[in-house]
């Protein structure tokens, strides 16, 4: 997909990748072993990150950790990966969380039958727009119109639709152009036994989000029973991608950080704080947009799209907000962020409404951040299979009085009247609600017996047992209520770090304009690996204790710093640390040894001023902690424009 780098130049994603790759931010796993004899190993899908990756990654989780985890009280767990499979068969993972793929029976290869139909379209419309189109790639208009409009909804088509589209399009393997069979369905978690007897299956966890539920009454006491509450956690979560492609963003294995957020669901999910955001513009891609075959983004502030119901509550809607800043703060252009509802078919078994936050990028727009209202789901089903009430009990202000139909049963007549029966009758008259107490009581009163369904078979084979009025009896009962019982529903952010990491280095990357090679990562110093580069101007042993003391400095201060005392020149010193993102270089040169001076660059202006060790050390104190920018340092402190920019 063709997109422009931070400064609007053209984005050349050869280059792109090739610099991450020579600054080592992350590389393929076991790569050696590829052209090792004999290896059979699949590589794909698996990453490495190196020194300036690892840097960007810890960063960007701690800014999580402040702005959500810190700002909103969060309670943080750390759970294992390691699940056992009743867990996810009861969170209909083992049964559900599946992707279509096809497989060509001549290559051998197995292909997520979605993105195919993807990779085939675009390419038949690309090749009919270029301009060496001849009668066979050109396409008329009406057909481009409904590939595209098929593009706009392909999450939204389930497996027998994907192959009705595959026979239909003719589309083929774009590797040799084989025919493909009929999609079906594979399930994406890995599994494994534990132990050294192999009897339990276990799966890695796809999703950090079932250990939060499994740990709900915990957190529940933990914090005493205040509701509304969230918790977080931040770890490793693992797919076995069909055809892991597009570097770190369809990986195998890759870190998450996920918010529950539980909620009264009588609450009309308001959120207390939702007044700090409804001023929020937010770009929106809605269902019905897509459903219309458009993709059009239509910006609205946050109040008004939960006020029209665009987004179904204000908890979801604060939550979309703060993903935003978020991701602003991080690092990601504004312009290159939007908001895209979930279709039904593509929305995940558990949800009842989703929006992904989607950045966009040379691949395409791209999920980085799902957000999703899972209502009860999760903890009813848990509690259910397990027998443990996951539910909160509320005192209620003031006790309530309850009129209802309660049925009683006489057990001295039942038990010698039905024998084994009787327990599946009890169940029955237990299952039975109001409204057909209700009934049963009114055919009690003309009827000598009433006929009631059973959800076991009984003796005399049947599902449905005759009761007399004498075992029987159907009365309106009236009780007092002092609690609220309820299970909670939950809105859950859900962040895949690898792809905001590499989305926004591609947000953040561009090259000097008279020079295309000369290559800049603008990260925010909040994220940047590295804050500052101290460098000597040149390796002469006079600068050495010089630079020791301000390096001894600056990690006192807790600012992350990087000493270049190579023999390269200082512009290319500067450069290599523009491509690593270093917002900052002190230089220290002939005149510090006169009079104590360094001069202090910053990254993206190449422009740099001058002062005393006291002064500089101080502006890089407020540069970091965002208290002052370079354009209010430049004003206050006196340029200089002696040594080379390294522009
Ligand atoms: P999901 O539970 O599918 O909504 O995924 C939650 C988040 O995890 C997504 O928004 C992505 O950021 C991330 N994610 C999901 N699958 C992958 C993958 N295969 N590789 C990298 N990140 C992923």
């Amino acid at each position: 997909m063709a997109t422009t780098t931070l400064s609007g130049q053209e984005f050349n994603r050869m280059q792109f990748e090739s610099l991450l790759k020579k600054r080592f931010f992350f590389t393929e796993s076991f790569e050696i072993y590829r052209t090792a004899p004999n290896y059979k190993g699949d590589n794909r899908g698996l990453f490495d990150y190196g020194p300036p990756g690892c840097a960007l990654l810890a960063n960007i989780v701690n800014e999580w950790r402040r702005h959500f985890v810190i700002e909103e009280n969060m309670l943080e767990l750390d759970c294992t990966a390691i699940t056992p499979e009743a867990v996810l068969k009861t969170s209909g993972h083992v049964d559900r969380f599946a992707d279509w793929m096809c497989r060509d029976p001549v290559k051998g290869e197995f292909l997520r039958a979605d993105h195919l139909i993807q990779t085939v379209l675009e390419t038949r419309i690309a090749s009919s727009r270029s301009a060496s189109a001849d009668s066979k790639t050109k396409l008329d208009e009406s057909t481009v119109q409904k590939y595209e409009a098929i593009l706009a909804k392909i999450d939204n088509y389930d497996g027998p639709e994907l192959g009705k589209l595959i026979k239909a399009l003719d589309i083929r393997n774009p590797n040799g152009n084989g025919e493909v069979e009929e999609p079906t369905a594979f399930n994406l978690m890995f599994k494994s036994t534990i132990g050294p007897r192999s009897a339990a299956p276990i799966f890695f966890r796809p999703e950090t989000a079932q250990g939060q539920f499994l740990n709900f009454r915990k957190l529940l006491d933990y914090c005493q029973g205040s509701m509304p509450f969230a918790s977080a956690c931040i770890g490793k979560s693992y797919r076995n991608e069909i055809s892991p492609r597009s570097g770190l963003l369809r990986v195998r294995e890759f870190l998450m950080a996920e918010i529950e957020h539980f909620v009264d669901p009588e609450s009309n999910k308001s959120h207390e704080r939702f007044s700090e955001v409804e001023q929020i513009e937010l770009p929106f891609l809605s269902k019905q947009t897509q459903l219309s075959g458009k993709t059009t983004i239509e910006t609205a502030s946050i109040g008004s799209a939960v006020r029209s119901k665009l987004v179904d509550n204000e908890t979801l809607g604060y939550f979309l907000a703060r993903i935003y800043l978020f991701l602003v703060k991080i690092g990601a252009d504004p312009k290159k962020i939007r908001f895209r509802q979930h279709l039904e078919n593509e929305m995940a078994h558990y949800a009842c409404d989703c929006w992904d936050a989607e950045l966009l990028t040379s691949y395409g727009w791209i999920e980085c951040v799902g957000c999703a209202d899972r209502s009860a789901f999760d903890l009813t089903v848990h509690s259910k299979a397990t027998g443990t009430p996951l539910t909160v009990k509320e005192n209620l202000p003031e006790p309530l009085e309850i009129v209802e139909w309660k049925a009683s049963l006489e057990r001295k007549l039942l038990g010698p009247r039905f024998r084994k029966d009787a327990r599946k009758i009890e169940a029955a008259i237990e299952a039975l609600d109001q409204d057909s107490l209700e009934k049963l009581a009114a055919e009690l009163a003309e009827k000598t017996v009433v006929s009631v369904p059973t959800a076991e078979t009984l003796a005399d084979g049947k599902t449905m047992v005759e009761l007399s009025g004498d075992i029987c009896s159907i009365k309106k009962v009236t009780r007092i209520e002092n609690t609220r019982e309820y299970t909670p529903n939950v809105i859950e952010p859900s962040f895949g770090v690898g792809r905001i990491l590499y989305s926004i280095l591609e947000h953040v990357y561009w090259y000097r304009p008279q020079d295309t090679a000369r290559e800049v990562l603008s990260l925010p110093i909040l994220t940047a690996p590295t804050k500052l580069l101290l460098v000597p101007l040149s390796n002469h042993p006079i600068f050495k204790p010089v630079v020791k003391s301000l390096g001894s400095r600056l990690r006192s201060m807790g600012i992350a710093n990087n000493l270049d005392a190579s023999s390269v020149s200082i512009g290319k010193r500067y450069a290599r640390n523009d491509e690593l993102g270093t917002p900052l270089a002190i230089t220290v040169d002939f005149d510090t040894m006169k009079d104590g001076s360094i001069t202090l660059r910053d990254r993206d202006s190449t422009t740099q001023v001058r002062a005393s060790e006291i002064q500089i050390l101080e502006a890089v104190k407020s540069l970091v902690s965002g208290s002052e920018t370079w354009k209010e340092i430049s004003q206050r402190l006196p340029a200089f424009t002696g040594q080379a920019q390294g522009t």
